[in-house]
């Protein structure tokens, strides 16, 4: 969730509810395959106005595109994907091979290019990261859609998009009180959210539940690390990778249901 920092300093400005509608719109843009994307005009322009760098990193292979001005940041962003890379490995197996694309614009572009919406700070479509190179979030944006890239691999596009949008905010290192106070006014007034509702992306969601749907996302992923540690984790996605359904492989590792996660993180919040 590269966006919520965006937010961060809008957060003591707006009213919750514009905060929550940004975050749906944030999250529809990053899982809608069918926005208008641009891909032809896009790799038209980069072979004008962009430069190229290859990162490999063991056997992850990240072919850069940069606008030639903005050549400065590109050390620290090779910093950043080298840190993400060591932080998911870590965490989950480092016998992972792929490849992807990271595609910074200047923020003009990037709203042309992508027909995103202002507010937009990153993208992850076909497996190809795009980000305005102005942006404030750059660096946490980066980290966040890396992630995505990263599990995409890993699990061979089994994750269910819950436990995808959790580790991608842990890794980002995504604000835990803002995400608390939106959990909390949400669960004051409703239930908490089912997995079976999240596991497809966020896209069909109304806007009043997408910003409790990312806290519950990181909530349900932070506890199955607690309670179940990392091997318990790497096993998940040892068994998707094999090809296993995501639930079974959920009650095959964890022992428990996605709906007894529910349970357990509803007993935390309330
Ligand atoms: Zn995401």
């Amino acid at each position: 969730m590269g966006f919520i920092r965006f937010f961060l300093t809008l957060w003591a400005i707006l009213a919750f509810s514009l905060l929550e509608t940004s975050l749906a719109q944030r999250s529809s843009m990053e899982l809608n395959k069918g926005n208008n994307f641009n891909k032809d005009s896009k790799t038209s322009f980069l072979k004008f106005q962009s430069n190229k760098k290859y990162l490999n990193i063991n056997d992850i292979k990240i072919e850069i595109n940069y606008p030639f001005s903005k050549k400065d940041i590109i050390p620290k962003l090779l910093k950043n994907l080298r840190i993400s890379k060591k932080s998911l490995s870590k965490l989950l197996s480092s016998d992972i091979s792929f490849e992807t694309k990271v595609s910074l614009y200047t923020e003009d572009d990037f709203f042309k290019l992508t027909g995103a919406p202002e507010w937009t700070n990153a993208l992850f479509l076909n497996n190809e990261i795009s980000l305005p190179v102005n942006s404030d979030v750059l660096e946490s944006s980066l980290k966040h859609e890396f992630t995505h890239a990263y599990i995409n691999a890993l699990s061979k596009s089994k994750c269910p998009a819950w436990l995808d949008e959790g580790i991608a905010q842990w890794i980002e290192g995504s604000n835990h009180q803002i995400l608390t106070s939106i959990y909390k006014d949400w669960l004051k007034r409703n239930s908490v959210i089912p997995f079976k509702l999240l596991e497809n992306g966020f896209l069909n969601l109304s806007s009043e539940i997408v910003g409790a749907a990312y806290a519950q996302s990181l909530f349900g992923f932070e506890l199955l690390l607690e309670k179940y540690g990392k091997r318990k984790i790497d096993k998940y996605f040892r068994l998707l990778k094999k090809g296993q359904k995501h639930k079974k492989a959920f009650r095959r590792t964890f022992r428990i249901s996605e709906v007894e996660l529910e349970a357990l993180i509803e007993d935390r919040f309330s």
